[in-house]
């Protein structure tokens, strides 16, 4: 195992904090605070750059347009763009489970329109009943025609601005257990499906989650993604990989916060010394490290895994990334902010605040840090019997 980047991904991470240093650093305080405010103008201005520096379809399949680069490409980019305490409007982002199980006429229609930037989509998992556990939802699915009629109500969707459909999980076969739960992709403006409410966060770069309710939806038998009954197997996918991806926002977080931790705490002078000279000091900027680190090895040893042998090889290490890294990155960001005083404190003059309340967020989405350790538990002693 070796971990030296070579050159490609040498090059792809000097591009990628090229774009940083002088396209996001020194101009995100005058964008919007989140991504749904930002005028079509700043998206194509970002998504221009973002391409120019090479930085788009990373992870794209060739033969759908993409650069089809793996895993440790898109980490490393990842954490480059994450040092930026704002969300990129066009990132490395795709709906996987339509670039796996969909037909090319459902490609056609919801693939490739997300893979250009021209929308966006959302999923519909959690419920107001049941999140962590996904075989319990009740949303249900029924046969009628040549399509499907969709019953339910969701909570926490996200990334509705801009989107144009969502992946919706429902029950096609209640008898079956998490084998009945099917997925369909709903155009968001079909008759039935309405917003009940908004629901602000913590973050205040997230945006605004939505609850919907879907009364009597019709959709066509086309738009169930893959096999009836797949829909538990194909969301286990989407969650890898989204887990696997946040160990590259940890690691950008936390080094940036380091950064910043390292640079006040050599140039703050107090009681007529430099910061960094005191003990306590240096052992926060010393755990930093440590989590640091820890965060790199595992999120680079879940995307090797995953270069090699694909997501459900690396099932332990991306549930493993997704409940450890993220919890390191919690400590790192919360000792910068210390060492950094009152202004740690500052949401306008530094990013502390806004690393910290997304990284939160992320600590209970796509499966939180207790139902990480339930997985991991699963394939440890899987592995053993
Ligand atoms: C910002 C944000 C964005 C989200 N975006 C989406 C989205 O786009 N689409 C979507 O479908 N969902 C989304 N979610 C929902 C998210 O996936 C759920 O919040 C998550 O799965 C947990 O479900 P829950 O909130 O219902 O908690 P519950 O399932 O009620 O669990 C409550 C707490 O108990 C813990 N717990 C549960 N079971 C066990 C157990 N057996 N042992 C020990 N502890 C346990 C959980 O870890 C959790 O901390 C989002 C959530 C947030 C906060």
């Amino acid at each position: 195992m070796n971990f030296e980047l070579d050159d490609d991904l040498l090059d792809l991470q000097r591009r990628a904090r090229a774009f940083v240093q002088a396209e996001a650093e020194p101009h995100y305080r005058d964008w919007p605070i989140t991504v749904a405010d930002y005028s079509p103008e700043l998206k194509a201005h970002l998504k221009a750059k973002l391409a120019e520096y090479g930085l788009t379809k990373l992870i794209v399949p060739k033969d759908h347009g993409g650069q089809g680069l793996g895993a440790m490409a898109d980490v490393i980019v990842l954490t480059e763009l994450s040092k930026v305490p704002r969300r990129m409007p066009t990132g490395p982002f795709a709906p996987w489970p339509v670039m796996y199980k969909a037909s090319e006429a459902i490609k056609r229609k919801y693939l490739y329109p997300v893979i250009e930037g021209e929308t966006g989509w959302s999923m519909c998992f959690t419920e107001p009943e049941t999140g962590s556990d996904l075989a319990a939802i009740r949303t249900s699915a029924v046969r009628k025609g040549g399509g499907w009629v969709i019953n339910g109500r969701k909570m926490w969707r996200t990334g509705h601005h801009g989107a144009s459909y969502t992946a919706v999980a429902a029950v096609t076969d209640a008898s079956k257990g998490y084998k009945g739960i099917s997925i369909f992709l709903v155009d968001n403006d079909t008759p039935g499906f309405e917003k009940v409410r908004d629901i602000p966060v913590l973050s205040r770069t997230w945006g605004i989650e939505q609850e919907v309710k879907l009364v009597n939806v019709e959709v066509p038998a086309g738009n169930l993604l893959g096999e009836e009954g797949a829909g538990f197997e194909i969301a286990q996918h989407q969650f890898n990989r989204f887990r696997m991806r946040l160990g590259g926002l940890a690691l950008g977080v936390s080094e940036r916060s380091q950064e910043l931790a390292v640079d006040y705490a050599t140039n703050r002078k107090v009681f007529g010394k430099s910061l960094g000279s005191n003990q306590a000091i240096q052992w926060m900027l010393t755990d930093n490290q440590y989590d640091i680190e820890s965060i790199r090895w595992n999120t680079y040893n879940a995307a090797w895994l995953v270069d090699r042998g694909g997501f459900d090889a690396a099932r332990l290490q991306a549930s493993m990334v997704k409940a450890y890294c993220i919890d390191a990155g919690l400590r790192v960001v919360d000792r910068s902010m210390q060492i950094l005083g009152g202004r740690g404190l500052s949401i306008d003059d530094y990013p502390f605040g806004d690393f910290y309340n997304h990284l939160r967020m992320c600590k209970q989405m796509e499966g939180s840090t207790e139902i990480m350790k339930m997985v991991m538990a699963r394939e440890i002693l899987g592995k053993k019997g």
